[in-house]
């Protein structure tokens, strides 16, 4: 990495993590999910940015990929367990982080938060450069297990690169046997999921996070021209193409985009999350969202 891209990453990482606490600080009982969604995307924009993905508010059981369709009206309520997930992007380039809150704050999922939250910490105590990257899993699930949670195994960290959101490195929740050494000069996210449940999520019904597939990018394409090869949202479309909808539905169709299923956890399971993304360059590491 340059100092340019050097640069670009850290002030990424710092209106990403300012952006995760306005979102935070919006939600509260009667709020629209999406008056949530448009503040802080517009934040992200006002502090010189662009959201590297839609907001995410993923509720109780829903682990990632909800944000808000055009007019959707839901709002949260008191008790809702709410994932928020959240980054910017500085010239292609993007930070992700990720925490959860509670609606009203009746503090019936305190153990679970905090599950999560401290197993992001313990991983942030063995993340080095050349350690094994499976040891960063079994910190994880060591924490949350110990809180009596289970790791969410289907999910996990992964590489950032320019424009490329989910790059080759796969970061485990759990220790998956994968020896390999995490190699220096990267970016990467590091997100523990603790649920309730199994453990195990699944794809529901879709959501309204697309993003352009693959190798049919086209320049001059006007979502590729806006967005590249970074998630977006329908409610990002206005003013760039007429007929949102028709036009995602015909793109889809063309496979030119596709669309994130919201992941979902059994009915009545809970799930929180904790995310943040760290450099490791030569022999440093930092966070880049704390
Ligand atoms: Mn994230
Ligand atoms: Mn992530």
């Amino acid at each position: 990495m340059n100092q340019d891209e050097i640069t670009r990453f850290e002030e990424a990482g710092r209106i990403g993590k300012k952006a995760l606490e306005n979102a935070l600080s919006l939600i509260e009982p009667g709020a629209t999910l999406a008056s949530v969604a448009e503040q802080t995307e517009k934040f992200i924009r006002d502090s010189g940015a662009i959201p590297a993905f839609p907001l995410n508010l993923s509720v109780d059981n829903e682990a990632a990929h909800y944000t808000p369709f055009p007019g959707d009206r839901k709002t949260f309520r008191t008790g809702d367990l709410v994932k928020v997930d959240i980054g910017a992007q500085i010239n292609g380039y993007p930070s992700d982080n990720a925490a959860t809150i509670e609606v009203g704050h009746t503090g019936r999922y305190s153990a679970l938060i905090d599950a999560s939250r401290e197993a992001l910490n313990a991983a942030l105590k063995v993340v080095r450069p050349m350690v094994p990257i499976n040891e960063i899993g079994k910190a994880i699930a060591g924490k949350i297990i110990e809180f009596g949670f289970k790791p969410v195994r289907n999910l996990g960290g992964h590489g950032i690169g320019r424009f490329d959101l989910h790059s080759a490195v796969f970061i485990p929740n759990y220790d998956d046997g994968n020896g390999k050494l995490l190699k220096p000069d990267i970016v990467i996210a590091i997100e523990p999921f603790a649920s309730t449940g199994t453990g195990m999520i699944h794809n529901g019904p879709p959501g309204n996070i697309y993003i352009l597939s693959g190798t049919r990018n086209v320049p001059g394409e006007p979502i590729f021209d806006h967005f590249g090869t970074l998630p977006f949202a329908e409610r990002w479309l206005g003013g760039i193409v007429n007929q949102t909808g028709d036009y995602l539905k015909k793109m889809m169709k063309e496979r030119k985009v596709s669309v994130f299923p919201v992941l979902k956890e059994h009915r009545g399971s809970m799930i929180s999350q904790a995310e943040h993304t760290i450099m490791i360059l030569g022999d440093r590491v930092k966070v880049l969202t704390q």
